[in-house]
């Protein structure tokens, strides 16, 4: 599947916060975002007054850049996120959480979105004992997500287990890192779901 493939920084530039992309590297004092805390390109530095509909795309915008989605697949969600009962943008970032590769970076198995989806698509992982390869794959609750036996010793997990991973673990999930192995114990109501997304204004936007 299609990708972007350009500097990530430019992305958490362009939206103004850290969207966490690099791992390690946006912990630290290198952070393009602590550095240069304005829009890239040649007019990034240029205040403009943006309007309402500006303000919906960005946040659409920011949301797919958190998860590492593209237009047509975010607008996927989107459907099945209004087709379902309750609040349409609950369900949109219920969702989102829900597939493998963020749970597998929620459950500090990577240290990024995009580490946890390659990870995920070279078959590290197994989802209620099966190999799993598909990082969209929508988990469910009660679901064991686990590293596969022969991946145990790739030096990735060996660091998780010998350093305890370093991530806060939401509470609705459940990790045993010794084991490499961790459980969703409910889909998130969306105060568990910490992302700085006002799911709102893409709700607005589609509905357009
Ligand atoms: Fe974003 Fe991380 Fe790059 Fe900072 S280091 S700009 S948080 S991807």
């Amino acid at each position: 599947m299609a990708r972007y493939r350009g500097s990530v920084c430019r992305l958490c530039r362009r939206e103004g916060i850290k969207l966490f992309l690099k791992g390690d590297r946006c912990y630290t004092d290198k952070c393009a975002v602590a550095r240069r805390a304005y829009p890239p390109g040649e007019h990034g530095q240029s205040r403009r007054k943006v309007s309402e509909y500006g303000l919906q795309l960005r946040e659409k915008q920011k949301a797919r850049r958190i998860y590492g989605i593209l237009e047509r697949q975010f607008r996927r969600y989107f459907r099945e996120a209004e087709r379902r009962k309750g609040v349409t943008g609950e369900n949109l970032l219920q969702l989102l959480e829900s597939r493998l590769d963020n749970i597998v970076y929620r459950l500090g198995f990577a240290r990024s979105r995009a580490e946890a989806r390659q990870l995920v698509k070279h078959g590290h992982f197994t989802v209620n004992g099966r190999k799993v390869d598909i990082p969209s794959y929508l988990c469910k609750q009660g679901d064991t997500i686990s590293v596969k036996e022969k991946s145990r010793g790739c030096a990735v997990f060996k660091e998780i287990v010998e350093n305890g991973g370093g991530q806060v673990i939401p509470e609705w999930l459940e990790v045993d890192r010794e084991a490499l192995s961790g459980r969703v114990v409910r889909i998130p109501s969306r105060d568990e779901i910490d992302v700085p997304i006002s799911e709102h204004l893409i709700v607005e936007l589609y509905s357009r």
